[in-house]
């Protein structure tokens, strides 16, 4: 047995998540990201004496729906607790956060594994308030301070200990990123912060029940470094152990610089944060009205979704599967489906030319403006031979992007519709015949694959109008029936 092979991984995750509201959780401060350092901070969000926060309800709504989607337990009966510790980025002395009662409890997210669907299971989905952030790179005696982001809500994902490995854990995080953007409470934005990622990690013997010691390695601020950050430490924890040391519990950073990890403290045994309930925030109680007001508001969500695809538009799993890899895509294709019930044409279309000219301008399908009616007709004028398809997509479809006019006039102003009308194709037609005699002879000797040829010189003569298929028919007609020129 390999060393690697001797030792199970176990992985439990917490994520923040940025909850995407106009206002922070207690006051009326902008929640944006990216403003001057300190513009964003009212005596609320300082903890000036006297003040009275007031919870924001959307916040409230978005962890539901969060819960909701993640098929959590909704606690009827909330309070927010305080937890008091000192950091010069805290400015009350404490954080709001539901200590003992977290809004959502239990539920899973769904990954795919090499070996089929996984349920990763949650311990529970909580609300809580960000601190400030502390700049120390900036000067060179002191440690800068923006409080801009000190009270904007988050909600706490936490796993259960069950993730088995980095590869799980990449799952689980893009699939949690995909989903809270999808729903629209999070942007999902990691560079900005508004998801990061505290990754603890244990490992044990093969088929050992304990769970053995963990690290928190903390703020992993990309997918890749929560799989980075892993590797490591699974290597780093197993020889220690095989070199015959102990594991000590630990709270560590990532170092991107080198992929390697390192300590920032050792974890003391339980820190006594002294919670109590916030005097100053009333507890929430949550209807059953309520939740299921937030539950119909919630739309169909990637993989049923992907599903009904398959099931109601006879796409493959591939195509569904990348349609619903965004809600905007999702949305755009079903709006073109309200005009062109050809459904693997529009997947065709909008997987081939229209996300390529996307991907190249760093689009996504909401900022894509061609209108879903106008998408349908072009698809029709292919579907009926009147233009072709590489013809339709690399030259008609530019121009019908941010233009005003039909495909059919695009297509008759730069003269690409196809000829069907059988005397002009006549022509071309016995002009390739002509113009080949010795592939014609070929062809009468049983060469019948030289048909094609044929098509290709008719298609180069009428620069591209001629309908393949009525030259096709009328070549095999000409050349099969003697009744040339
Ligand atoms: P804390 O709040 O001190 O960080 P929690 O008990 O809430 O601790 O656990 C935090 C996360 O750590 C959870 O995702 C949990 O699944 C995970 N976890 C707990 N024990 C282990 C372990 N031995 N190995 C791996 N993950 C663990
Ligand atoms: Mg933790």
């Amino acid at each position: 047995m390999t060393i690697a092979g001797k030792y199970e991984v176990v992985i439990g995750l917490e994520v923040h998540a940025q909850l995407q509201t106009a206002s922070k959780l207690f006051s009326g401060d902008s929640a944006s990201f990216g403003a001057s350092p300190n513009t964003h901070i009212s005596p609320i969000t300082m903890g000036h004496p006297g003040v009275l926060p007031r919870t924001n309800r959307k916040a409230i709504e978005y962890a539901v729906k969060m819960g909701l989607a993640c098929h959590c337990e909704i606690e009827e009966d909330n309070y927010f607790a305080r937890k008091n510790y000192f950091y010069p980025d805290l400015p009350k002395g404490y954080q709001v956060t539901q200590h003992t009662t977290p809004v959502c409890k239990g539920g899973y997210v769904t990954i795919n594994t090499p070996t089929g669907k996984k349920n990763i299971q949650l311990n529970r989905i909580h609300l809580e308030e960000d601190a400030g952030k502390s700049i120390h790179d900036l000067d060179e005696n002191y440690t800068c301070i923006d409080l801009n982001r000190a009270g904007v809500p988050l909600i706490e994902i936490v796993t259960e200990p069950v993730l088995q490995s980095s590869e799980e854990a990449w799952q689980y995080v893009t699939v949690l990123r995909k989903l809270v953007k999808w729903i629209g409470v999070c942007d999902g934005n990691m560079e900005e912060g508004s998801l990061r990622c505290d990754a603890n990690i244990s490992i044990r013997l093969q088929g050992e029940k304990k769970l053995g010691t963990r690290v928190e390695v903390k703020n992993l601020n990309s997918i890749r470094n929560v799989k980075k950050a892993i590797d490591y430490e699974v290597e780093r924890m197993i020889a220690i152990v095989e070199s015959g040391g102990t594991i000590i519990q630990q709270t560590r950073s990532f170092d991107a610089g080198n992929d390697t990890t390192f300590a920032l403290r050792d974890k003391e045994e339980a820190n006594d944060y002294r919670y109590f309930a916030d005097p100053d925030l009333p507890p929430f109680h949550l209807t059953k009205d309520f939740i299921k007001t937030m539950q119909v508001s919630l739309p169909s969500l990637p993989e049923q979704l992907a599903t009904q695809y398959q099931q109601e538009f006879g796409l493959s799993e591939y195509d569904a599967a990348q349609l619903c890899d965004e809600k905007a895509t999702a949305d755009y294709f079903e709006s073109v489906t309200h005009f062109c019930k050809n459904y693997k044409a529009v997947a065709n279309w909008m997987l081939g030319p229209i996300r390529e000219y996307l991907n190249g301008n760093n689009f996504s399908f909401d900022q894509l403006s061609l209108h879903p009616e106008v998408l349908a007709e072009l698809i029709k004028l292919v579907e009926e031979g009147q233009l072709n398809f590489s013809v339709a997509s690399s030259r008609i479809l530019p121009s019908l992007i941010n233009g005003k006019r039909s495909p059919l006039q695009v297509a008759e102003e730069m003269d690409l519709l196809q000829v069907s009308d059988s005397t002009e194709l006549e022509i071309w037609v016995n002009e390739a015949i002509r113009s080949m005699p010795d592939k014609v002879a070929e062809y009468k000797k049983g060469k019948k694959n030289l048909i094609g040829l044929f098509v290709g010189e008719v298609k180069k003569i009428s620069k591209g109008k001629a309908d393949p298929r009525s030259v096709k028919t009328l070549l095999e007609q000409k050349l099969d029936e003697n009744t040339i020129i």
